[in-house]
């Protein structure tokens, strides 16, 4: 592996290149990595730098809104075959009929989506900002795509506000079930229970604490509890056990594993450095269209 390290650090200066590395990414990954975190976060920090190739560590419409961010940088996407499966679940025909369903109704995406499917919508959100961004719009209805649990969760803590939920969802975070927080919470009884807000509806009721990866990392971080059960990806936790040797984590089950974030590894990172290869192309007119909901998001304090 020391090797390999190399190899990719060597490349990265040759080619002034950055590596960017989701959360939910091998751990190993976090060695060569320039930027560790959540997906808005990693392309606005790769937009500020003046690198000439991002290599994105995560799943394609991260690499996409990297790319949207950032359209002078090439971009690549270590192995092709990482897709959201939660994103995946809509498409731009889709949008356009569920938009047909529901006329002249305030859309608003997920940032786990396309841009061709951004591109319909008015405006994004992510996890750590959906309920500002929604309470801010002070609408009556929105049309939310494609996380229905998160789209509840919302609804939840924005009164007032009617969320039609489009039918989409995350398989790694829905396996995290009421029973299997159940028993891990009779095994640890003292561990804080805390939840990405992609899991249902039911399971939600059994956390203390719901939020986005970086707040769930932020809660550990300020809390002065030492046992926590941890209700999202496997990642999560990895990163948690390495920066809090003195608290103890436990994965709330051992399904909470994102099969599509886990196919980057190492030797994929050193091949597309080395051949430039999976670059994510993005037209300029979708360019254009899929940063409008970003940037009205990010005008939104
Ligand atoms: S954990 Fe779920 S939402 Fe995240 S990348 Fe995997 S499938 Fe998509």
């Amino acid at each position: 592996m020391k090797t390999l390290i190399e190899k990719i650090n060597k490349l990265k200066k040759e080619k002034n290149a950055i590596i960017l590395a989701h959360c939910y990414q091998k751990p190993e990954i976090d060695f060569v990595a320039d930027f560790v975190g959540d997906s808005l976060k990693l392309s606005q920090e790769a937009a500020k730098t003046n690198a000439d190739i991002i290599v994105f560590a995560g799943v394609y419409f991260m690499a996409q809104t990297a790319k949207t961010l950032s359209p002078e940088k090439k971009v690549l996407l270590p192995n092709v075959h990482s897709g959201c499966l939660m994103a995946d679940m809509v498409n731009k025909e889709q949008i356009i009929e569920f938009k047909k369903q529901h006329p002249g109704v305030t859309t608003v995406c997920y940032i786990n989506t396309t841009a061709e499917v951004k591109a319909e919508c008015d405006i994004c959100v992510t996890s750590s900002n959906a309920i500002r961004v929604v309470r801010a719009l002070n609408k009556d209805k929105i049309l939310f795509l494609p996380d229905a649990n998160l789209g509840r969760w919302i609804e939840k803590n924005c009164k007032g506000t009617e969320v039609i939920k489009y039918a989409g969802c995350c398989p790694t975070h829905m396996d995290i079930t009421v029973s299997e927080l159940e028993k891990i919470k009779k095994e640890y009884p003292n561990g804080v229970i805390l939840m990405h807000p992609e899991c249902s509806e039911e399971s939600l009721e059994a956390a203390d604490f719901i939020g986005s990866t970086t707040e769930i990392m932020d809660y550990v971080k300020n809390s002065k509890e030492k046992e926590f059960i941890i209700a999202t990806e496997l990642g999560v936790m990895q990163r948690l056990v390495r920066d809090y040797p003195d608290k103890n984590f436990y994965l709330a089950t051992p399904k909470a594993v994102c099969p599509n974030m886990k196919k980057n590894n190492l030797e994929d990172i050193l091949h597309v450095l080395e051949t430039e290869e999976n670059e994510i192309i993005v037209e300029d007119t979708l360019i254009e269209k899929s940063l409008l909901p970003i940037r009205r998001m990010l005008e939104i304090k």
